[in-house]
């Protein structure tokens, strides 16, 4: 098989490249693995607009109905589901992005305390990932990776 970030021709089944060391075959979830800089904010950006679409289909579909959407269970429920699917994401970037500078999800605690979250969030957004492997996974590759940003791979 070819090394997925040196493309050099290495051995099926080896767990490491002998020639960068880059880990093959590494299951990404949504609470393991590294994200860059930028697949954070573009996960960011697709959630964002992904999530937006049902609200603008509500409200669009509800006006040209005369439906009063504002006090309607469905809206609640597609709210709440917008709501649990928002933050189950935003943890997910989250704890892949500290994991990038080679800390434990568990830092995001001091999230809670204020002050110190705005810190902690200009420091997820402009801080450079560890140059190498970390106990988290492999230095995210520089291309804007699906994959890693939401566990699967959507066929967008
Ligand atoms: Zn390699």
């Amino acid at each position: 098989m070819i090394c997925k970030n040196c493309q050099k021709e290495i051995k099926d089944n080896v767990k490491f490249c002998p020639f960068c060391g880059y880990e093959q075959k590494i299951k990404k979830s949504l609470f393991s693995g590294r994200i860059n800089r930028r697949n954070y904010f573009i996960g960011y950006i697709i959630l964002t607009l992904i999530l937006f679409i049902p609200w603008t289909v509500i409200v669009f579909v509800s006006t040209i109905f005369g439906i009063d959407y504002q006090n309607s269970v469905t809206t609640g429920i597609i709210l709440l589901i917008m709501y649990v699917t928002y933050s189950i994401y935003s943890l997910s970037f989250s704890i892949k992005r500290v994991h990038d500078l080679g800390h434990s999800g568990w830092i995001l605690l001091v999230g809670i305390i204020p002050i110190v979250n705005l810190i902690l969030l200009i420091i997820m957004v402009f801080e450079r990932g560890s140059e190498t492997r970390n106990k988290y996974g492999n230095k995210p590759l520089s291309k804007i990776d699906m994959k890693e940003i939401f566990g699967f791979n959507p066929k967008i």
